[in-house]
């Protein structure tokens, strides 16, 4: 019987394991023994591998995180740690392997392919980055948290008048801070691919609380800088009264949304059709509603590019 690993390595993001469900159930109706790896590329390296069966899979659809756990390996990165683990799933009878994470671990499940293991590459990261898919598992879920805890902040900053600045994840990518700041309906999105104007931002901040304005919102994505630097920036050239909030981990919490359970489960289904086709050496996406596949030269060589019409659709809406 032909043998599939799965593991989850990088940041973890919610519906991982709505994926990993995905997997080994579809790949056992098509008759294939599924094996768990713990712990990313470390795991992979000190064979810490579980065979999956259907049961193993229960209970998980709705959680967030992973129950493979996740790991970065250091160790991995060199030619020592790629070898011992092809031959851990080599001695394991493992030839496909299936690659759950971010822009690091497809270059890991890359160097993997170029060594004989038929790797697949799923988007698992909150921070929507990758090329060639419009969105990334957790991306989603991620949107919906922020939404609800800026909810919970708009409450109290009404009450005492304030600019709330507000830090989200995404790296050098901006798309957690637009898609959730049109989302919450703020005054100002920062995001890296796009240079603001803190002066110019502070001046029309300041012209609405003088039009009656009982609070404010400024989105900041991570790739742009600190929000404390940035409240700082706008006390100074405003007067108004800010308070920085970094949102940090609770962005990767939360159950997955039924949008990252469905796109996950047919995510899943896809990689076995690959397997039983015999195409390996790729990662999936979703584009236009449909999941696609493309090699991961191609993902390497492709850009993943902000939005510039939902950042105009957000310009025209304050
Ligand atoms: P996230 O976007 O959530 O941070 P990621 O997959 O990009 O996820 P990384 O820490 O960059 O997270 O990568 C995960 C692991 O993949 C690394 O710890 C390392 O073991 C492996 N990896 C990263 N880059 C390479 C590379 N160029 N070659 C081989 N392995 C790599």
């Amino acid at each position: 019987m032909k043998k599939i690993g799965v593991l989850t390595s990088g940041g973890d993001s919610q519906g991982m394991n709505s994926a990993i469900r995905s997997i080994v159930r579809t790949g056992i109706a098509s008759g294939f023994e599924m094996v768990g790896i713990r712990r990313g590329y470390d795991g992979l390296m000190e064979k810490d591998f579980t065979i999956l069966e259907s049961k193993d899979v229960g209970d998980i659809l709705y959680r967030g995180g992973t129950f493979l756990r996740s790991a970065r390996s250091e160790e991995f990165r060199t030619e020592e740690g790629q070898t011992k683990a092809v031959n851990n799933l080599k001695e394991a009878g493992i030839e496909y392997l299936v690659v759950i994470g971010g822009d690091g671990s497809y270059r890991g499940a890359a160097e993997l392919n170029k060594q004989g293991i038929k790797t697949y590459g799923l988007p698992g990261t909150i921070d929507n980055d990758i090329p060639l898919t419009d969105y990334t598992i957790g991306f989603d879920t991620t949107l919906n948290v922020v939404t609800e805890a800026i909810g919970n902040l708009r409450d109290t900053m009404s009450s005492h008048e304030r600019v709330s600045v507000i830090e989200v994840m995404g790296r050098d990518c901006g798309d957690i801070a637009l898609h959730a700041g049109i989302a919450s309906g703020v005054d100002a999105i920062l995001v890296p691919e796009i240079p603001a104007d803190i002066q110019k931002i502070s001046a029309k901040l300041k012209d609405g609380f003088e039009r009656g304005k009982t609070h404010s919102i400024v989105m900041v994505a991570e790739g742009v800088g600190k929000a404390e630097d940035i409240a700082h920036q706008i006390n100074e050239y405003s007067g108004l009264d800010t308070r920085a909030t970094v949102l940090g981990h609770i962005q990767r919490g939360g159950t997955p949304s039924a949008f990252d359970r469905v796109f996950t489960s047919r995510m899943g289904h896809k990689v076995i059709e690959l397997v039983e086709k015999d195409i390996y050496g790729v990662a999936l996406g979703i584009e236009k509603n449909e999941i696609t596949y493309h090699s991961f030269e191609e993902i390497f060589a492709s850009e993943d590019e902000l939005n510039q019409n939902l950042y105009k659709v957000f310009e025209d809406l304050v």
